[in-house]
């Protein structure tokens, strides 16, 4: 199958370490908003002017070097303060293994703990991305104790297509949560695979939280999921305040501003940096008529 192709491309290292060498290709540029914090600064610009806000992303995960892991801290670090002096409407995603979680878990929490508090301190959220199933309970251990310890600038992601959706989604109910329905290739005995299945899970879990949650962000470039949930919010009465739409940088940019000219609460995701290559592929398995992005860019040449 097509998605099993570009899942195993974008997690062949050998490919990420090359592509990370020759700067953003194969039509990358259209989905991945630079390699550098000024382009990113610039992008997040135009997007707040249209009354978008954005989480950024610095591309990477799965390191398995310290150096590798403290070098995207630092680069997080600088990001955080990037916005905190562009004064943009901005906050941080990120994914735990990019900071240490496969190396050492107390080497991962303190850096991540390091990301809390700076972006504490000039008030700016943090969104802790899940992975592959293999990382979803490490990842949520790290939330809890950095919960413990007071911090209540992050936040995380529950993937609808994990059969354990509905009891995540019932633990965070007080932080800020993202739903999406889920990127990697999981097992049938742990995650629905059909989409009819995916997509009704999403939806009972968005539901509960929009009714039950402190803060829902509703991830999907799924038109029929946003007209439901537009109509459900509706019906129930849940403020504006307590919820916003979320979709990838580049995709359904018609629909993105559409949304905001509504007046919904809108947020692009923007991921950036060199490691666009495992970020890219996965985006080509979930919709191989992004294919078209990679035809356009090579023949344009
Ligand atoms: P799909 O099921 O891919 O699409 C449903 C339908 O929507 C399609 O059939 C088509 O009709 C329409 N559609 C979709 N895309 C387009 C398009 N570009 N143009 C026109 N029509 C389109 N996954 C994780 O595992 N962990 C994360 O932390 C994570 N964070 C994310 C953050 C954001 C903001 C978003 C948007 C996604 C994130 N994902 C994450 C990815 C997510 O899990 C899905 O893999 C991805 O969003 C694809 O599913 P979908 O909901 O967009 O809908």
């Amino acid at each position: 199958m097509l998605r099993d192709f570009f899942i195993a491309l974008s997690q062949n290292q050998f490919l990420n370490q090359a592509a990370r060498k020759y700067g953003l290709k194969l039509g990358a540029q259209s989905v991945v908003a630079g390699t550098n914090i000024p382009e990113v600064m610039k992008s997040i610009k135009e997007l707040n002017a249209h009354g978008i806000s954005c989480t950024v992303d610095l591309l990477g995960e799965f390191v398995s070097k310290k150096e590798e892991a403290t070098e995207a801290k630092e680069n997080i670090l600088a990001v955080i303060e990037a916005i905190h002096e562009n004064k943009v409407d901005a906050h941080i995603s990120l994914k735990p293994t990019q900071l240490g979680l496969d190396i050492d878990y107390q080497f991962a929490l303190e850096n991540l703990r390091e990301i809390l508090q700076k972006a504490s301190g000039y008030n700016i959220f943090v969104n802790f991305d899940i992975e592959d199933s293999a990382h979803v309970q490490p990842a949520y251990d790290i939330l809890d104790d950095l919960l413990r310890e007071g911090f209540d600038n992050v936040g995380t992601v529950v993937q609808a297509y994990f059969h354990r959706a509905e009891e995540y989604i019932q633990k965070y109910k007080d932080l800020r949560i993202r739903i999406v329905k889920g990127a990697y290739k999981e097992p049938a005995e742990i995650a629905y695979q059909d989409k009819k299945d995916i997509d009704a899970n999403y939806l009972k879990i968005a539901e509960w939280h929009l009714l039950n949650g402190k803060f829902t962000s509703i991830a999907t470039h799924d038109h029929h999921i946003i007209n439901h949930l537009k109509r459900f919010v509706e019906k129930h009465n849940i403020p504006k305040e307590k919820y916003e739409f979320q979709m990838l940088y580049g995709f359904r940019k018609d629909m993105q501003l559409q949304l905001a000219k509504e007046g919904y609460n809108f947020c692009t995701y923007v991921p950036f940096g060199q490691d666009w290559y495992g970020y890219f592929m996965r985006r080509l398995a979930e919709r191989p008529q992004n294919l078209n992005l990679v035809v356009k860019q090579v023949f344009n040449k």
